[in-house]
């Protein structure tokens, strides 16, 4: 295990180096789930940049259950999360599927996600951790913590001790209620089991937005060193996971709320 070596890890972004760790104040992703069009990307950057957030997601190539469902904009969307990044300041966090698509994507992103989905597509970690931007791992839906941890493990060993690992909730046997169950307690696991920084996303981690915000609070009053929310304009119109994202208005109103459990900024 590599994993005792980096208990720290320095992003730089246009607005400034951000720091993911254990003794720095709570790191605030947020944005929609697929960049749309020019528009509602820069929008969002914008807003929830003034609220407080530190980095803006959005997905230009996105793992889809059903391949007759929106795949996302792909290399047209790398260009509009650059103009939202120049626009607002944040860095920029989306997702690689594959690996021909690596180069192209780290020359926009600052983090480079890699889904639940691909968690173990253990030729796309060796890959990416051959590259030197920093990497956001999701936990795969049926992955064990070992599992989970196996996989951070391949992308250290092959070179790039910049990863975060992100709960997004697991396959259990309730979906009526809840897209996913967020184990809230793999935060404390991890901490005690690696030094790698701990980002908890409770937009997948539960599938509905009424639930966000006690789940972001729990996630921060169990240790998490960072979050992840999906915020989209108008999310019923959204072109993927809009049940699940906040409007700008109530990520507006979520942050205070945060900030008085964590230092935020
Ligand atoms: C996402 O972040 O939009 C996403 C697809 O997440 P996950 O891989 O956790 O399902
Ligand atoms: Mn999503």
């Amino acid at each position: 295990y590599r994993q005792n070596e980096a208990s720290e890890i320095v992003v730089s972004t246009p607005n400034g180096d951000v720091y993911f760790g254990e003794h720095h104040p709570l790191v605030i992703t947020a944005g929609p789930c697929s960049v749309e069009n020019e528009e509602m990307i820069v929008e969002v950057a914008q807003r929830v940049k003034a609220a407080g957030a530190h980095f803006l997601r959005g997905g230009a190539y996105k793992p889809r259950t059903s391949p007759y469902a929106f795949q996302g904009h792909g290399e047209s969307a790398l260009s509009l999360l650059a103009t939202a990044r120049e626009a607002s300041g944040l860095g920029i966090i989306t997702e690689v599927m594959d690996t021909p698509d690596i180069e192209k994507i780290a020359e926009v992103a600052d983090i480079l996600q890699v889904g639940a989905r691909n968690m173990q597509n253990f030729s796309l970690l060796k890959q990416i951790g051959k590259q030197n931007k920093p990497v956001l791992l999701k936990r795969g839906m049926a992955a064990s913590i070992d599992d989970w941890l196996m996989a951070a493990e391949y992308i250290l060993a092959a070179g790039n001790p910049n990863v975060i690992l992100c709960e997004r909730g697991i396959r259990t046997f309730d979906r009526e209620y809840t897209r996913n169950t967020l184990d809230l307690s793999a935060i404390p696991v991890l901490r005690k089991l690696t030094h790698l920084p701990i980002m908890v996303d409770p937009s997948h981690g539960t599938g509905w937005s009424d639930y966000v915000p006690s789940m972001s609070k729990a996630a921060i009053s169990s240790g998490a060193d960072a979050l992840m929310i999906e915020v989209h304009p108008n999310p019923k119109k959204a072109l993927s996971d809009g049940p699940q994202s906040l409007t700008p208005e109530q990520f507006d109103q979520l942050i205070p709320e945060l900030a008085k459990i964590a230092e935020v900024m």
